[in-house]
C-alpha cells in the first residue's frame, strides 16, 4: 500500500476531528502495538464474513496471535473459523518463494472448500520483501474464477484502527457493487407493507447479539441486506450499495465505508447503538427517519412503545437489586457512552469511565448524559483502576478481558464488556441478559466469602492474643 493511501486513510474526513482542523488520527506511541497493529484490526474487521476463506499470508505467529478474537457468531457457514495461513519460513524469503507458496494456498483453499471468495491479509515480512499481493490475487483469481481480494494490511502500516479502514476500503474497492440484491423473498412480503433494504456496518454480531435486534427489523419489513461484518455472507457484502440507509453501529472503525458510500451511492447514513432502551429505540427511530416512509414511521413507533413497556416491566424485579449501584466502566471509544445510556437504563451510577480510544465527540456526549462530575480516566492500568475504584467506592468494574484478573485479585466484582464476552447485550432483549449478568455478579456470594478473613489467620491471631 502506497504511503498516499495510508494518509488517506489516516484523514477520514467523516471524523469530528478532522472537521474542526485536518489533524488526522493520533499517530501511534512506543508500546502501543499491544493494542494490535493493522493486520490485525483488518482480520478482526472482516473476519465474522462467515463463509469467505481467509488466509493470512505471513509467519504463522501472525495467524496465531489474532484468529478468532472476538466472539463472533454465524448463524451458518463456519469456513472463516478454519484458520488460513502460508507460514513462511526463513527459508521463503531467502529462496524468494513466499508468492508462490501464496498462490498455492489460495488453490488449496478454493479446491478443498469451494468458498465464494478468498480474502489475503497481508502482513509485515511479504510487505518488506515486496511481495506483490495484488498481482498474485488477480492471477489466482483469473485462473479459478473466484474473487481473490486483497486486504494490503501489514502491521508497520499504523494501529488496530487503520487496519479496520484498510479492511472497509478493499470492501469499498473490490467487493461493494458487484451484484445486484435478491429480490424480496415471498415469505418477507406482507399486505400493504413496503419492504425496505438497510446496512449496519460495524456490527460485529458478538456472542450473537444482533439476533435480539433482527426480528425487531423483520417484524417492521426492514430487511438487513448486510451487516459488515457480524454473520455476514460474501454475496450479501457484494450488494450493500443497493440499500436505503446506512447505520454505524457503535464503532467509528469503518466510517470510512459509510461516507464513501454516500458519495458513491448516495445513501444516508447516522451513527448509532443498540445498547440500552434509549440507544435502541433511537436507532429504529433514526433508521425509519433516513427511510422517509410514513407508514414505516408510524409501525416503528408502535413497535417501540410495545417493546419499551414489555422491556421496563421485565426489568423491575431487578431494578430493585442494582438501583444506585456505582460502576466504574473502563472500555474504550463509542462504547464510553453507548453503554453509560443502558447502565443508567437500570438505575446505576456511572462513578467513572475510561476514555483513552474516546474521540472529543465521545467525551462531550459522556458530559452529556452523565453532567461534569464524571471522571475520564485516560489511562487505565491496574493501580489507576483500583485507586479509582477505592475513590469513588465502586460496586463493581465493567471493563475488557484484559482487566478481568486485576478485578478479581483486588476482590471486586468484574463484568467482561469487551469482544471476548460470552453474552449479548445488544437491543431491548440484551439489556434483560445485561441485568441478569450484573445481578449475578454483584451478588455472588463469592465476594463475602474472599473478602472475609482467612480462619487461620484468625485463629493465628486469637492464639497471638491468648499467648501474648
Ligand atoms: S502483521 Fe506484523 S506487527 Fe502484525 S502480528 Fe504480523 S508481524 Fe506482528
Amino acid at each position: 500500500m502506497k504511503a498516499k493511501d495510508i494518509a488517506e486513510l489516516l484523514d477520514e474526513p467523516a471524523c469530528e476531528h478532522n472537521k474542526k482542523e485536518k489533524s488526522g488520527c493520533a499517530k501511534p506511541k512506543p508500546g502501543s502495538t499491544a493494542g494490535g497493529c493493522a493486520f490485525d484490526g483488518a482480520q478482526i474487521a472482516l473476519l465474522p464474513i462467515a463463509d469467505v476463506a481467509h488466509i493470512v499470508h505471513g509467519p504463522i505467529a501472525c495467524a496465531g496471535s489474532s484468529w478468532d478474537n472476538r466472539g463472533t457468531r454465524s448463524s451458518g457457514p463456519d469456513l472463516y473459523r478454519i484458520g488460513m495461513t502460508t507460514d513462511l519460513t526463513e527459508q521463503d524469503v531467502v529462496m524468494g518463494r513466499a508468492e508462490k507458496r501464496l498462490y498455492h494456498s489460495i488453490k488449496q483453499a478454493i479446491e478443498d472448500y469451494q468458498p465464494p471468495a478468498v480474502f489475503v491479509y497481508n502482513t509485515c515480512v511479504p510487505a518488506l520483501i515486496g511481495d506483490d499481493i495484488d498481482a498474485v490475487c488477480k492471477a489466482a483469481q483469473e485462473k479459478w474464477n473466484v474473487p481473490v481480494v486483497p486486504i494490503d494490511a501489514a502491521g508497520f502500516y499504523g494501529t488496530k484502527n487503520l487496519g479496520n479502514r484498510i479492511a472497509g476500503d478493499a470492501m469499498v474497492r473490490y467487493v461493494i457493487g458487484t451484484r445486484d440484491k435478491d429480490p424480496v423473498p415471498k415469505s418477507a412480503e406482507r399486505e400493504g407493507i413496503k419492504v425496505h433494504d438497510i446496512n449496519l456496518i460495524g456490527e460485529y454480531n458478538i456472542a450473537g447479539e444482533f439476533w435480539h435486534v433482527l426480528p425487531l427489523f423483520d417484524e417492521l419489513g426492514i430487511r438487513v441486506l448486510c451487516t459488515l461484518s457480524g454473520d455476514a455472507r460474501f454475496r450479501e457484502v457484494q450488494t450493500m450499495h443497493q440499500a436505503e440507509a446506512n447505520m454505524m453501529v457503535c464503532s467509528k472503525a469503518m466510517l470510512n465505508v459509510a461516507r464513501k458510500m454516500e458519495e458513491r451511492y448516495k445513501i444516508p447514513w447516522f451513527e448509532g447503538s443498540f445498547y440500552g432502551i434509549t440507544d435502541t429505540s433511537h436507532a429504529l427511530r433514526e433508521v425509519a427517519r433516513l427511510i422517509g416512509d410514513d407508514d414505516l414511521t408510524r409501525r416503528t413507533e408502535a413497535l417501540i412503545e410495545r417493546e419499551e413497556k414489555r422491556v421496563r416491566a421485565a426489568l423491575e424485579p431487578w431494578r430493585e437489586r442494582l438501583n444506585g449501584k456505582r460502576v466504574l466502566l473502563y472500555t474504550g471509544g463509542v462504547k464510553s457512552w453507548s453503554v453509560i445510556s443502558a447502565l443508567q437504563d437500570l438505575g446505576m451510577k456511572v462513578v467513572a469511565t475510561g476514555t483513552k480510544k474516546s474521540t472529543e465527540e465521545d467525551k462531550a456526549r459522556i458530559r452529556e448524559l452523565m453532567g461534569d462530575d464524571v471522571k475520564m480516566l485516560d489511562e487505565g492500568n491496574p493501580k489507576v483502576l483500583l485507586d479509582t475504584v477505592a475513590e469513588y467506592k465502586a460496586d463493581i468494574l465493567i471493563a475488557g478481558g484484559r482487566n478481568m484478573y486485576t478485578a478479581l485479585k483486588a476482590k471486586i466484582p468484574f463484568l467482561d464488556i469487551n469482544q471476548e464476552r460470552e453474552f449479548g447485550y445488544a437491543g431491548y432483549q440484551g439489556m434483560l441478559e445485561l441485568v441478569r449478568q450484573l445481578t449475578l455478579t454483584l451478588e455472588s456470594p463469592v465476594w463475602a466469602a474472599v473478602r472475609r478473613p482467612a480462619p487461620w489467620a484468625t485463629t493465628a491471631g486469637e492464639l497471638l492474643t491468648v499467648n501474648g
